[in-house]
């Protein structure tokens, strides 16, 4: 079986990349600019004696992301599962976002998603099978002041999941949204101390999360057990949005 986790150079991908090698899966790892974390995850997979190797491509690009399935499928075999979790992130005043950053946002968060699927859905429909599991956020569910555009993005991801279960069911292919609350990654690094224990006491379970609790429910969604989930949206956010 053979997984493509976009973004999996750092953060929540790679956690899920190094989950899915132990579990079985050759693993794809998608990178943009970051290559060295990349590569250094491709070489510490392969020295456990699990499968593992490192794509370039900007998800945002079609082109690239094209390029990229086409280089998987010829070196490791058709992709099974598609995990789509490669995303950035802004927090400005909504008056204060340009065009560009909300064209970079629906650009890399919602067309990176199409781009993606639209690459692996070939083969998935030929061969009947298939599992997409797409990386929103608690905010597409709920909105976060001074996010509009990402909160948009995310929302944006879970309708596409959810229209698209519905298209693909009948191949065989499986596609489903995580939503992630906060998670303790490098895309919450600008936050001070005070912030993130604000975050905290906002959490029922009173802490924030971990790429591991993202990446658990990516493996269970990836495999046979979850073979009559589709089109669902669930959230890992220690009870913050319910
Ligand atoms: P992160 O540490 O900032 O990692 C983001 C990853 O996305 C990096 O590997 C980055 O790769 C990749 N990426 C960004 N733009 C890309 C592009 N155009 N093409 C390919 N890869 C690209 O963030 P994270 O926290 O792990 O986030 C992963 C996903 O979870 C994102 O979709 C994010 O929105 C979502 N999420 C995170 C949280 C959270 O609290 N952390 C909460 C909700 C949802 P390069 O460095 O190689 O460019």
């Amino acid at each position: 079986m053979t997984a493509l986790i976009t973004g999996a150079s750092r953060g929540i991908g790679a956690q899920i990349a190094t989950l899915l090698a132990e579990n079985g899966y050759s693993v794809a790892i998608n990178y943009n600019n970051s290559k060295e974390q990349a590569l250094k995850l491709e070489r510490e997979l392969l020295g456990q004696g699990y499968i593992a190797k490192a794509f370039y491509a900007d998800v945002s690009s079609m082109a690239e992301a094209d390029q990229m399935v086409r280089e998987i499928e010829q070196t490791m075999g058709d992709i099974d599962v598609l995990i789509n979790n490669a995303g950035i992130a802004q927090q400005k005043l909504f008056c204060d976002i340009t065009e560009n950053d909300f064209d970079r946002m629906f650009d890399v968060n919602v067309k990176g998603v199409f781009n993606c699927c639209k690459a692996v859905l070939p083969s998935m429909i030929r061969e009947k099978n298939g599992s997409i599991i797409n990386i929103s956020s608690m905010w597409g569910q709920v909105g976060a002041s001074c996010e509009v555009h990402y909160s948009a993005s995310k929302a944006a991801v879970i309708g596409l999941t959810q229209a698209l279960a519905k298209e693909v069911g009948l191949s065989n292919i499986r596609v489903n949204c995580i939503c992630p609350g906060v998670i303790d990654t490098q895309m919450n690094a600008d936050l001070d101390d005070g912030t993130i224990g604000i975050l905290k006491d906002e959490t029922p379970l009173g802490t924030i999360g971990t790429p591991n609790d993202i990446a658990e429910l990516a493996l269970f969604l990836s495999g046979k057990h979850a073979g009559f989930i589709t089109g669902q949206v669930i959230g890992v956010n220690g009870g913050m949005v319910i």
